[in-house]
């Protein structure tokens, strides 16, 4: 057993308000100070590291799997069959780039926002080309195992669904501000594993279904200065006293 370090060392990964240096946000990071300034600012101004979670080993090979076999479309520059499936005259988008925009730790797809002096960063699953409208539509693999049937109207009516939604619209804007035209719409390839075999048999049987997201930039701007002011502050963020995790560390803070 290791011991854990509550803090971070990594300088790059805490804020320096004393530095000119631009400061890197991931579209992660950018959500977590939607959902929470207090959270936000303890791991990013203050260096507290969050608690880990296991790595989603399945998904994550669904991920990989799909990617493989949407270059290979990618490479014959020919729609993939779900493409022709749902008459969306698109086509795998190629780019010199692509690797790297899908791969976060490698920085991914991202801008420098010089009025706040910060890079909004992420790591896109796909990017489709319409050959109608000459524009990039950005894709998000999403494997899952539901009863549920996955339909336009349910799949993205669901609370928890929000961070799919402003991760899509967080995409679309950077990939503008990167100077791409960019489709409104965007899509989420959902993967849903069935559950109605027999037995096991060591494969799982998927149901894939396209989900159009139309998405909405509004909002970004002001938040990224709204994110920088909180960055900037001295005073750590008030409690958010109807979050069921903070009352539970400030009670429980009594004991230790
Ligand atoms: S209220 Fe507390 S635990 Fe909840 S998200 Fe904010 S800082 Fe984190």
């Amino acid at each position: 057993m290791t011991e854990i370090k509550s803090f971070r060392n990594r300088k790059s990964s805490i804020y320096n308000r004393n530095t000119k240096d631009p400061f890197k946000i991931s579209r992660s990071k950018f959500f977590n100070f939607l959902m929470c300034k207090r959270c936000f600012y303890l791991d990013r101004v203050i260096g507290l590291k969050e608690v880990s979670s296991p790595p989603f080993t399945l998904n994550n090979t669904v991920d990989e799997l799909l990617k493989k076999e949407f270059d290979y479309y990618r490479e014959l520059k020919r729609p993939h069959p779900t493409m022709i499936e749902n008459n969306l005259n698109f086509i795998p988008y190629n780019n010199e780039n692509l690797n790297t925009w899908r791969n976060s730790l490698k920085g991914g797809i991202s801008f420098l926002d010089e009025k706040t002096n910060l890079i909004i960063h992420g790591g896109i699953d796909d990017i489709w080309f319409d050959l109608n409208n000459n524009k990039l539509v950005v894709v998000d693999y999403k494997a899952q195992s539901s009863s549920y049937p996955v339909t336009a109207s349910s799949y993205l009516s669901s609370e928890w669904r929000v961070s799919y939604k402003v991760q899509m619209d967080i995409y679309v804007y950077i990939l503008r501000k990167m100077k791409y035209e960019v489709s409104d719409i965007t899509y989420f390839y959902v993967c849903n594993a069935e559950k109605n075999s027999d037995k096991f048999d060591n494969k799982i049987r998927f149901k894939t279904s396209l989900i159009p997201y139309k998405t909405n930039t509004n909002w970004i701007n002001s938040k990224i200065i709204d994110m920088k002011n909180t960055l900037d502050c001295k005073d750590i963020p008030e409690i958010n006293i109807n979050c069921e995790k903070c009352m539970y560390l400030k009670g429980g803070s009594k004991f230790f």
